[in-house]
């Protein structure tokens, strides 16, 4: 008990060309990330579950159209949503995510049905969607995760054939780069949690998978040493398993939040071309949010203390 809690949470990353720094464009991302946090916050001071803060924190960017994640998430190539979320408890290492699901309202909730059940860590697709009714979590058609904005960006994405992150800038135009959401927190109990959700990357094959749902790739934690949500160029999240190397980094060569983020954000990933960034919690508190893109939509709190919200560096 009497840990000072801390929360963190992520919008996404990538060059943020459109948003520029103190301009009127960025401030409802900064009003909607500081409105997010806060809450995750007040429910940590009254004494919630570091799992309860970040899986609030998470729906809530779920609901929000401006991040990648619930509604506004962006376009496959076939033009249909594919989300992916995964929610993981520290304490225990308990771990759930689904994969794939374009029914779930607010996929974390699945995410963390599929823990609480225990059977299996993740779902996908349809059985995903079976196991989400069986549960009573809310269903919706495909077209409510759909915006304008996002459709534009898949047209972008389409004309010059790529597969975009939310957020990334020209050619494609904002929010069309990485936007996964994320939130990590440490409660008053001195316990570790992480959850992450997305719409992947616009114009991705339809089936393909991305780091976020992946436990280890995307999301990871444990109370031994930190919780990590990351947001980036999935594919090569995956192949340095980048929030597991963050953990293994402390555990096994001693190093600090700070050492091991640092060499998994600005060098494994670099040296495979992977762009992106993600937030970090320790269990003494200690929090990093290294990114190697130009910016990277983030807030945390620390204590009651008056939160903090960035974008750029
Ligand atoms: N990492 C996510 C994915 O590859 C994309 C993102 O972070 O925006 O699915």
């Amino acid at each position: 008990m009497n840990t000072t809690p801390v929360i963190a949470i992520h919008g996404g990353a990538g060059t943020i060309a459109a948003v520029a720094p103190n301009s009127a464009s960025a401030q409802p991302y900064r009003d909607a990330l500081h409105a997010i946090v806060a809450a995750a916050q007040a429910a940590l001071l009254r004494g919630a579950s570091a799992l309860d803060a970040v899986c609030l924190a998470v729906e809530m960017l779920e609901d929000c159209p401006l991040f990648n994640a619930g509604h506004g998430a962006v376009f496959t190539h076939d033009e249909t949503h594919e989300l992916d979320a995964a929610v993981m408890n520290g304490a225990d290492r308990r771990a759930g995510a689904v994969a794939g699901v374009s029914r779930i309202r607010r996929p974390v909730h699945a995410a963390r049905a599929v823990m609480e059940d225990g059977a299996h860590v993740l779902l996908a697709g349809a059985g995903a969607e079976a196991f989400a009714r069986q549960w009573g979590l809310e269903m919706v058609e495909p077209s409510y995760f759909s915006t304008e904005a996002r459709r534009q960006q898949l047209m972008q994405a389409l004309a010059t054939d790529r597969v975009a992150l939310d957020h990334d800038g020209p050619p494609l135009v904002e929010g069309s780069k990485f936007g996964t959401v994320g939130a990590v927190a440490l409660d008053m109990h001195g316990h570790l949690a992480a959850a992450t959700s997305t719409g992947g990357m616009t114009n991705k094959r339809v089936g393909r998978i991305g780091d976020s749902p992946l436990i280890g790739a995307g999301t990871y934690a444990d109370d031994a040493t930190a919780a990590v949500s990351c947001t980036g160029s999935g594919e090569m999240f995956m192949r340095v398993v980048a929030a597991y190397d963050v953990c293994a980094r402390m555990r096994y060569a001693g190093q600090t939040l700070q050492e091991a983020t640092d060499a998994v954000v600005l060098q494994s990933l670099p040296a495979i071309g992977g762009r992106g960034g993600l937030i970090a919690v320790d269990r003494l508190g200690n929090l990093c949010l290294p990114f190697n893109t130009e910016g990277m939509y983030r807030a945390h709190a620390r204590g009651a203390e008056a939160p903090h919200t960035a974008i750029h560096r």
